[in-house]
């Protein structure tokens, strides 16, 4: 307890941490960063360095860091409740408050939820909702879920089933029996010389091939991000929503649109499905829920599925922390901060505008194959050659990463693509100190490279 400095921490990570999603050999040779404080959009280190986060936290952290509002929350509820379940007819008024709150701001149609610890929790919970769902009208057999190859859902097995991660599939048996997957819209990365609309049609169809080859019969739903985020925030062509829609308005299945990090203002509406005008029949969400100061997540469920669950007897699911009531509190305050200061607003018609100009700016660094975003997300695709768009052998982006953390900012890499969700507070000022690191930082890693 003496030494609170870095090396006391990291040796404490050697001796008794295993991190997620680490390789711990390689992370036992280096030590983990300690941070160990925030305010704003940055982020301090144990060495007293300051750093702008453009991450988020792990796309969460929509309201910026150091809200005394949320804390208040917490502790006004930890007093008066900390704890009590949702289990054997009872409840509690901050879940039943929070649940009515995001009804009104979910889209129409959609009133009710079902709260889960986290954003793997509510894909798990989808996942026997929509068969029970099925089952409970008779139809036991349209148990098929099919997602996307690259989609994220969690790291539960039903979570990482669902996804289309192939290294989690290569560790612990996975995919579970009756999921299946289709391709993602990515153009950039698997395009090649298509033109963007009509690869975009052209996987969006494999939907409907996958459906028919599998029998409607069979297939209890299609879920999928309205934009990939771990993936490598990958922004679908134009017509590729449009053409899932028909798809999905032709056959018999339910739609899961997973908001876990487009829900909450991150496209500057509510929900990426209101961006892309989709009606899912279900929406995970967790993430910016609370922004990340406790862990929640759930699933709002349209009226139809609800209306068939209330005829299916005892539903056999949930969790001790199902609507927690602090991190209710805390999410329903959060989503009053992000209604009373009009951040969704301020996101739509001012700092995202501006950070997408801005962002753009960088596809003219020597290293960049292309800059996209939409809303406050962003990436960077690293290439070898511009024109002809080859890639690095997937190091690039980790070099890249690395010159980022060392010069403070948080940039995150996807194989060679570098990605961005920054705190949805986020000002112009710090957009711009954020894209004057991130063309430093590509300036160290092409030096590194030789370039
Ligand atoms: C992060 C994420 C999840 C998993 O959420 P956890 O809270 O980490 O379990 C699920 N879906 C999407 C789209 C995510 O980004």
């Amino acid at each position: 307890m003496s030494q609170r400095n870095t090396e006391h921490w990291q040796a404490l990570g050697r001796s008794h941490h295993l991190p997620p999603f680490s390789d711990y050999k390689a992370l036992n040779a280096k030590g983990s960063r300690i941070i160990t404080r925030a305010e704003g959009v940055y982020l301090y280190d144990s060495e007293g360095r300051r750093i702008l986060d453009g991450m988020a936290g792990l796309w969460c952290v929509n309201v910026g860091y150091g809200r005394e509002e949320l804390v208040e929350a917490a502790a006004r509820q930890m007093r008066e409740l900390p704890y009590y379940n949702l289990f054997f007819q009872t409840a509690h008024p901050p879940a039943l408050e929070l649940a009515q709150a995001i009804a009104e701001i979910a889209p129409s149609g959609m009133h009710h939820v079902f709260f889960t610890g986290s954003g793997s929790e509510a894909n798990d919970t989808v996942l026997r909702m929509v068969r029970h769902y099925w089952a409970v009208q008779g139809r036991p057999e349209k148990q098929v879920i099919i997602g996307r190859w690259n989609g994220y859902h969690g790291s539960t097995v039903a979570g990482a089933s669902l996804g289309g991660m192939k290294a989690m599939h290569g560790q612990g048996g996975l995919p579970i029996p009756g999921i299946e997957h289709i391709d993602q819209p990515y153009w950039f990365g698997e395009g090649g010389d298509e033109d963007p609309d009509a690869f975009g049609v052209r996987v969006a169809n494999q939907l409907d091939e996958k459906i028919r080859a599998i029998g409607a019969d069979k297939v209890a739903a299609f879920i999928a991000e309205p934009i990939q985020g771990a993936g490598g925030v990958v922004i679908p062509p134009d017509s590729y929503w449009s053409r899932i829609k028909a798809i999905l308005a032709a056959h018999d299945i339910l739609f899961i649109a997973d908001e876990v990090i487009c829900g909450f203002g991150r496209t500057g509406e509510w929900f990426g499905s209101d961006y892309y005008g989709l009606t899912p029949d279900l929406m995970p969400i967790a993430k910016g829920l609370t922004s990340g100061y406790l862990p929640m997540g759930g699933v709002i469920v349209r009226d139809k599925v609800v209306e068939v669950l209330n005829e299916g007897g005892e539903f056999f699911h949930g969790f001790t922390y199902s609507g927690h009531p602090v991190a209710a509190a805390v999410a329903l305050a959060n989503l009053r901060i992000l209604q009373e200061e009009r951040i969704l607003e301020t996101v739509r018609e001012r700092t995202a505008p501006y950070l997408q100009r801005r962002w753009r700016e960088l596809a003219e660094h020597p290293l960049v194959g292309e800059a996209r975003g939409l809303g406050m997300l962003a990436a960077l695709e690293l290439v070898q050659d511009k024109r002809s768009r080859a890639r690095f052998a997937g190091e690039t982006g980790l070099r890249c990463r690395e010159h980022c953390l060392n010069n403070g900012l948080v940039m995150r890499a996807v194989g060679d693509t570098m990605i961005v969700a920054p705190p949805l507070v986020i000002r112009q000022a710090e957009v711009d100190e954020l894209i004057d690191k991130a063309w430093r930082c590509l300036d160290l890693t092409a030096r590194e490279l030789g370039r």
